[in-house]
């Protein structure tokens, strides 16, 4: 075989084992980023729970207020009833609107104590998905971590492949670089053995006298239908 053509396999290796690890690197910058947009999704899960209890705390001091507002009013109701310095008419429009402001508080106790209910099991809830979040967390982190580390190391890999590449090139006849690059653009295989009498990049059958040129060493031979550089096994 001529010293070109082992050459020009070398670079062929070297080349298919930089494309194999720049596709395990984007599959690991892939899943890195899969696992990045799972933490986000599970923070916003127990972020909108935060917001939920903080909605209805809210809504809680105002059912308070509004508690404590009616009281106030039901109180001076009563006082006026009590000091009796009104008419019976008015007495008894008074009476009225207590019992049923009396009714309307009552409701209103009850909702506010069901709303204590709900935040008291809300805070349970969000405390369990807390502590949930953060060992969930601690998982994909360790996993990202991984990852990170498998990406470095593909990525000192394809240096270390790229230098031996560059010093390999270093050494091949220019015009035969050139050659090999140009279908390197279009093959990942730019080289192809002959394989009974076929090309095995195209798989078409070549002529006798590029089978003979290619065994007899005459310089780089290339076929005739794709153009891959040809070489006997
Ligand atoms: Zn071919």
């Amino acid at each position: 075989m001529l010293a070109e053509i082992k050459q020009l396999l070398e670079l062929q290796r070297i080349d298919d084992e930089i494309a194999d690890l720049g596709a395990h690197l984007a599959s690991l910058t892939a899943q890195r980023a899969r696992l990045e947009e799972r933490i986000d999704a599970e923070r916003a899960s127990v972020e909108s729970l935060q917001g939920r209890l903080a909605g209805l705390e809210r809504e809680s001091r105002l059912k308070n207020l509004e508690v404590d507002e009616l009281d106030e009013s039901i109180r001076e109701y009563q006082h006026r009833l009590d000091k009796g310095i009104i008419s019976f008419k008015e007495m008894e429009d008074l009476r009225a609107k207590i019992e049923s402001e009396r009714v309307r508080i009552s409701r209103m106790e009850d909702e506010a104590l069901e709303l204590m209910d709900l935040i008291e099991r809300t805070r349970e809830e969000l405390v369990e998905a807390e502590r949930a979040l953060e060992e969930r967390e601690a998982q994909l982190r360790a996993e990202i971590e991984r990852i990170a580390s498998g990406l470095e190391e593909t990525d000192g890999k394809i240096a270390g492949l790229k230098a031996e590449r560059e010093r390999l090139a270093g050494g091949i006849t220019p015009y035969i670089l050139s050659q090999y690059e140009t279908l390197h653009k279009k093959y990942r295989d730019p080289l192809a053995a002959i394989v009974q009498g076929t090309c095995s990049g195209c798989k078409l059958r070549l002529s006798g006298n590029t089978i003979e040129r290619a065994k007899g060493g005459m310089g780089v031979v290339q076929c005739e239908h794709c153009s891959r550089i040809l070489y006997v096994d």
